[in-house]
């Protein structure tokens, strides 16, 4: 709660909304202990008084009515009418949203086809024919505002429901035995209830408008109760002769509608987890990077990463996604960076080029170097020359990464004409050859596809033959079979480690499976809470792993043939990156752990080529050292 508050008014306009707001309420509660006139008291001999007259500061209406005090009552009575309409729309049409949304099927279809039919009818039209078979009235005023928002709620819930439905903890709770009752209210209510909250925030503002509306029209308060909206309907007689009688209620309806409206934004924001990282920001072209004089290189290599740091700024929170991270490629090598989710692999392989979107992520430390070549400090235009040229990326699921609406040839040649000065027609022929390279068969016909029309294996293919279009000297590959089957898997790691043979490629291969690293990689780097916790030839750190992490994890796969054993699972999670424990992150899951393991820094030592960050590695390894 003091996170989502601290969030909300650190957006000015939320917080000049909430003050306004809650000045507004506090004024309506306070109404009917306040020294005012009575409302409803005519006076005709001061009828039209202006403001700043002898007891009416802000005037009389036609009938002599003391406008503070109506235009306070009637605050009042809006702001309720508003939002007990938002709730009631709020509530049921979640209801009806949660239960279509989960039940799908023919549920889904009859019940999404009625609201449908709703939403057909302008909505101010269907309330107004509410109204009007229901009788003029505050309270029937308040049901046709609700009846005609109902269908807003129902469809947002129930495209979120849709999405959670079929989500492994609704499975888990499904097989866990608890019946549908159940399974809406404990799993699936409490993950909508943001966005119920986040669209209350945002349409009770045009509740309260389409309120005064009806009372204007004469079908809801009915004199001589007074409202916003029936203030405005009584004053627009004298609009040009006496304006104060529709100006007060008109600038009250203003502040209302305009602070609700910067409120519910700011709620919104703060309630959303994308928006309130910084994620659906407009990016930075690069990432933003923000060190002192960059280390000197620890040694060679055609890609050398040394002291990286990478944070994920959100407001308060500082998340080390990557912590002080070394790591070589040299011409020809292939290198694996293994490491559960969450790790910072993905984050160290983005940071190379610039990739990690800014706000919220922060390069805080370090080198990248290409050659010699300082990549953090770089220029934009720079990066850009290098991006796809020197160093290309292939990503995990290339029908994310590749544009749905060019075909798989247009976006290879794009991707060429971009780095190179040739012709559509040389650089159509140059994709052709490229697909064909990676073994796509009618690669002429294929060209002319779009990424949909291809399969998985072939997606992934096409993301490879894009990596390769311009013959990069480093290639990043985030995990890019961790969506394939085994046997295009087996194809595509095949293909890879040929092309590396006959291009001579560096590749950074970064991926969770042990046994995609033992068929690839010369060396492996195993990293755990964004460091480099193992290294050395692959080889040696499958046969015998020195850090406890890396033997656990080698302990968690499944060897063929290799008899029945339990498989351990590693206890307990990896830590938070905006809460990581002093000393060795790995020591809350360590079995091996001591106080001393706890007590600052771990270094990472060793020799040959092989290092470990560990005060008491297994001992196989130190055996084998
Ligand atoms: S340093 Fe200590 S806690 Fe960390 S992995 Fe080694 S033995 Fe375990």
């Amino acid at each position: 709660m003091r996170l989502f508050l601290r969030l909300l008014f650190r957006n000015r306009l939320a917080g000049f909304g909430a003050v306004v707001l809650g000045a507004i309420v506090l004024l309506a509660l306070l109404t009917p202990i306040l020294p005012l006139q009575p409302p409803n008291a005519t006076d005709t001999a001061n009828r039209f008084l202006r403001p700043l007259s002898a007891g009416h500061p802000l005037g009389t209406d036609h009938l002599g009515r003391d406008l503070l005090s109506r235009l306070l009552w009637g605050t009042r009575l809006s702001l309720a009418v508003g939002f007990a309409a938002a709730l009631v729309a709020a509530v049921l049409g979640a209801a009806v949203g949660i239960v279509a949304g989960y039940a799908g099927g023919r549920t889904d279809n009859v019940t999404m086809r009625g609201i449908d039919m709703l939403m057909a009818f302008p909505y101010i039209l269907l309330a107004l024919a509410i109204v009007a078979a229901l009788g003029p009235g505050l309270m029937n005023a308040l049901i046709a505002v609700a009846v005609v928002n109902i269908p807003f709620f129902a469809r947002n819930i129930r495209g979120v429901t849709v999405s959670l439905a079929h989500r492994e903890f609704v499975d888990a709770a499904r097989l866990s035995g608890l019946g549908h009752g159940r399974i809406l209210l404990t799993e699936v209510l409490p993950n909508v209830v943001p966005v119920i909250v986040i669209a209350m925030s945002t349409t009770v503002g045009w509740m309260i408008l389409e309120t005064a509306g009806l009372s204007f029209l004469g079908l809801g308060s009915q004199p001589p109760r007074a409202d916003l909206g029936s203030m405005l309907g009584e004053a627009r007689g004298a609009m040009i002769s006496a304006p104060h009688t529709s100006l007060v209620p008109g600038a009250m309806i203003l502040l209302i509608v305009m602070s609700i409206n910067l409120l519910g934004d700011g709620v919104r924001d703060a309630l959303d987890p994308r928006l309130r990282s910084g994620a659906l920001a407009r990016p930075m072209a690069a990432t933003a990077v923000d060190r002192d004089p960059p280390p000197p290189a620890q040694g060679e290599g055609l890609l050398r990463i040394d002291g990286l740091q990478t944070e994920f700024r959100m407001g308060a929170r500082v998340g080390r996604a990557v912590g002080g991270v070394d790591l070589s490629l040299a011409p020809g090598e292939c290198v694996g960076l293994i490491g559960e989710s969450g790790s910072g692999k993905s984050v160290t392989a983005l940071s190379v080029m610039g990739l990690v979107a800014s706000p919220p992520g922060v390069i805080t430390a370090g080198a990248v170097r290409l050659d010699g070549e300082d990549l953090l400090g770089a220029s934009y235009g720079r990066l850009r020359a290098l991006r796809g040229n020197r160093v290309a990326y292939i990503f995990q699921d290339p029908l994310s990464t590749l544009h749905p609406l060019y075909t798989v040839g247009e976006q290879l040649a794009e991707a060429i004409r971009v780095h190179h000065p040739v012709s559509r027609a040389e650089a159509h022929a140059r994709a052709v050859k490229l697909l064909d390279d990676v073994r796509i068969p009618n690669a002429a016909e294929r060209a002319g596809a779009y990424p949909h029309e291809l399969s998985g294996g072939m997606r992934q293919r096409v993301g490879i033959a894009m990596a390769l279009a311009n013959d990069p000297d480093v290639i990043i590959a985030d995990e890019p079979t961790t969506a394939l089957d085994v046997t295009v898997q087996a194809q595509v790691l095949k293909l890879l480690h040929d092309l590396r043979r006959s291009r001579g490629l560096a590749i950074l291969f970064i991926t969770h499976d042990f046994g995609v690293v033992a068929q690839l990689c010369d060396r492996v780097a195993v990293m755990y809470a964004g460091r480099i916790v193992e290294e050395g030839p692959t080889e040696a750190v499958l046969n015998a792993p020195a850090h406890p992490y890396t033997a656990r994890l080698i302990d968690c796969v499944p060897e063929l043939g290799g008899g029945r054993r339990r498989l351990e699972a590693i206890p307990g999670l990896p830590p938070a990156v905006d809460d990581l424990p002093p000393g060795c992150a790995f020591a809350p899951r360590c079995a091996k752990a001591q106080a001393e393991c706890r007590d600052g820094d771990i270094a990472l030592a060793g020799r040959d080529g092989r290092r470990v960050r560990c005060l008491y590695p297994e001992p196989a390894a130190r055996a084998a050292q």
